[in-house]
Formats: structure tokens, sequence, C-alpha cells
């Protein structure tokens, strides 16, 4: 990365710099991966390069479906510019079938197809292990205005629909993901982050039986193997569809 942008913050998966202009921000995504709040971690080469690319590509699809979100451009395969927003901490997770966290947590066996779309709202905050947490307690803790909960809610909702039959359309069941938002300058709200295999549950629908063949971060949280394998098919499909 050119040393004339400053670095502003880094997390597990992107390092933040700033630009030029004020109000955009140059993200670079890494090959890291972290799993299980950091407790498991790794490196895959291409990793960030292909979230990168992925991310980009659904970010232009949801803009062209009057999904508010940071993405600007990309600058190369693995950064892209975006809008600087400040980002609400909190994670956003909506569950179309049970996995993951859901079914430690509570008696619903794995797989199964939920009646309704689930939200679950975890806290950001790494000493504390990003907290399931419920509306009260983030209205107790003024992190932000119910109305703009709602709205973002709203929001995770729409882009379900959006990404579900995204996904369908390449072979991929939506399983679960996780989103963040943030406000821009003018303190709108708008979707950040990224939308990739990393925080997306995305199983294969090309199987003759019911066989779970996940094409996610899941290769590497439960040592499946051929992640980048994975993820490259995931890249390969969406390039092929648009
Ligand atoms: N997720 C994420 N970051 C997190 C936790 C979860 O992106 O810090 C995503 C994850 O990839 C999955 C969804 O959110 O698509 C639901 O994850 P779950 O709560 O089941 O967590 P797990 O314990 O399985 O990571």
């Amino acid at each position: 990365m050119n040393n004339r942008y400053g670095l502003i913050y880094e997390g597990k998966a992107k390092k933040v710099f700033s630009h030029n202009d004020v109000d955009k921000v140059i993200i670079e995504f890494k090959d890291d991966a972290t799993a299980f709040n950091a407790l498991k971690k790794a490196k895959f080469e291409g990793k960030g390069k292909l979230n990168c690319l992925i991310s980009a590509r659904i970010f232009e699809h949801l803009v062209k479906n009057n999904i508010p979100n940071h993405f600007i451009e990309l600058k190369n395969e693995n950064t892209m510019i975006a809008k600087k927003i400040k980002v609400i901490p909190l994670e956003i997770v909506l569950r179309n079938t049970a996995y993951g966290s859901l079914c430690k947590q509570t008696t619903i066996k794995p797989g199964t197809t939920l009646s309704k779309p689930l939200i679950d709202f975890y806290l950001k905050n790494d000493s504390l292990n990003d907290p399931l947490i419920t509306k009260d307690r983030i209205e107790l803790m003024n992190i932000i205005s119910s109305k703009d909960l709602e709205i973002i809610v709203d929001l995770t909702l729409k882009i379900n629909g959006i990404l579900k039959s995204f996904f369908r359309n390449i072979q991929l069941q939506l399983v679960d993901f996780k989103l963040e938002f943030g406000y821009d300058l003018k303190n709108s709200i708008l979707l950040g982050d990224e939308i990739s295999p990393d925080n997306c549950r995305l199983w294969d629908l090309n199987q003759k039986d019911d066989t779970i063949v996940s094409l996610d971060k899941d290769r590497f949280r439960n040592d499946l193997g051929g992640l980048i394998d994975a993820y490259s098919e995931i890249n390969q499909r969406i390039n092929d569809f648009i």
C-alpha cells in the first residue's frame, strides 16, 4: 500500500486507509482468517482478493436494487474505495436456515428452514466477545435510536430478499449472513463492511442429495479444507452470471 495513505484502522480481515478526499476511505482486504472470536487464526493466500472482488460485485448489485452502501469502486483486486462512514457498533445477523451459533444456543436442529427470517443483534466489542444483545439493551446503551434500528432491520430484510435470489441464480443457498451499517457524513445510514463467503453461509445447491456442502468460512471453522477453491468457485459463478 502506498505510504501516502495513512492507516486509520486495522481489523481482523481488512485494513482501512485514508483517502485524499476526506469523504472516502481505501479498504484493503487481507488474507487472514479468524474464527470463534479470533481464537482460531490462519492465512489463505488469495482470500483477500476473492472477498474484495465478490463484495464489489454484490455491492454493485445492491446499488442497482436501491440499497445504499459504501462501495464506490475497485482500486485493484484486493482494494476498494468506499465512502467514509462512522460504523455503528452492531453486527446484524439474518438467518434463513438454522446453523452455527443458533444451534449451539437453542434446541433448533442444524439445517432447519426458519418459517421467517430471524434477525439477531450482536454488540461489536472484542473484549466482551461480541455478545448477543436485545433491542432493549441497544436502546439502554444509546447505540442508535429505535427509529434508526427499525431502518436497519427493514434494510436487512430487503437485502435478504435481493441476496437470496442473487445466490439462488448461481445455485447457492443463502443460509445466513452478517451485516454492518454506518452513518455517512450527511448522517444517512449506509451498508458497510463486506458481503463475502467470510460473513455469509452459502451452501451448494448442485447436490443430488441433502448433503451440506459449505462454500464459505465454515470450511475453515470446521476444518473442511478447500477454502480458496470454494471462494474461487463463488467468484467464478458470479462472473459467469453477470
Ligand atoms: N458472522 C460474521 N462475523 C462474526 C460472527 C458471525 O460474519 O463475528 C457471520 C457468519 O459467517 C454467519 C452468520 O454471521 O454467516 C451467523 O454466524 P453464527 O452466529 O452462526 O456464528 P458462528 O459461531 O457460527 O461463527
